[in-house]
């Protein structure tokens, strides 16, 4: 999303806040101490799936710590580790009929990351318990709007339902059968219309941002 500035003799009159897009972690930045962040993801900012958008702004606030492990006497590996927590308002398609379901997600992490390759070059192994909290980051730093992404995606449902009992749509028609019959009869189904309960995913939902 950008924002337009509007400048006035050289002075933004409306200066906008840092997203999170701006916030990228180095280990450089966390030397001397941790960094703590409290930021907004707007709505249409980050794209996470076909079928879910954001609706609202999505607090993120938590802290990045620099972890030095010493693998050997001469070789160290320079770690960031992120910790925390998001809420936020969603919209996630139904996995029957389609139409947008309200959802909240909320979530905290506590995850590390390793510098791209140091665990491929030295050959050693993780010197942490749990492998699947480990992830990597890039030389040019760690995106805090990636890991958000990710996270947030991770903590989805499997499967999102309008309603338990939802009727989905007639695989004749298309009819959403939960705000009207149609005059399909019940004989055997188009084969067609079976697919479309699974289109879901494949629907590109357009976030339009209003200024
Ligand atoms: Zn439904
Ligand atoms: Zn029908």
């Amino acid at each position: 999303m950008k924002h337009n500035h509007i400048y006035l003799a050289g002075i933004d009159l409306y200066p906008q806040p840092a997203t999170l897009k701006d916030v990228l972690i180095t280990p450089l930045q966390l030397v001397d101490e941790p960094l703590q962040f409290d930021e907004s993801i707007a709505p249409g900012t980050l794209d996470y799936a076909p079928d879910i958008h954001q609706v609202g702004p999505l607090p993120v606030k938590g802290e990045a710590d620099l972890l030095v492990e010493h693998r050997s006497s001469n070789s160290h590996v320079h770690d960031i580790r992120l910790r925390a927590q998001y809420t936020g308002n969603f919209e996630i398609l139904c996995a029957r009929c389609v139409e947008p379901v309200a959802t909240s997600l909320s979530g905290d992490f506590d995850l590390i990351f390793r510098p791209e390759g140091a665990d491929a070059v030295s050959g050693e192994h993780a010197i942490t318990e749990d492998e699947t909290e480990i992830g990597y980051y890039q030389e040019s730093g760690l995106l805090l709007e990636d890991v958000v992404r990710e996270q947030v995606l991770l903590s989805l449902p499997g499967r999102t339902l309008c309603k338990a009992d939802c009727q989905g749509l007639c695989p004749r028609c298309g009819q959403n059968l939960n705000l009207a019959q149609c005059s399909c009869d019940k004989a055997p189904a188009d084969p067609r219309w079976n697919a479309l309960a699974g289109l879901a995913d494949k629907i590109e939902v357009k976030v339009q941002v209003k200024h």
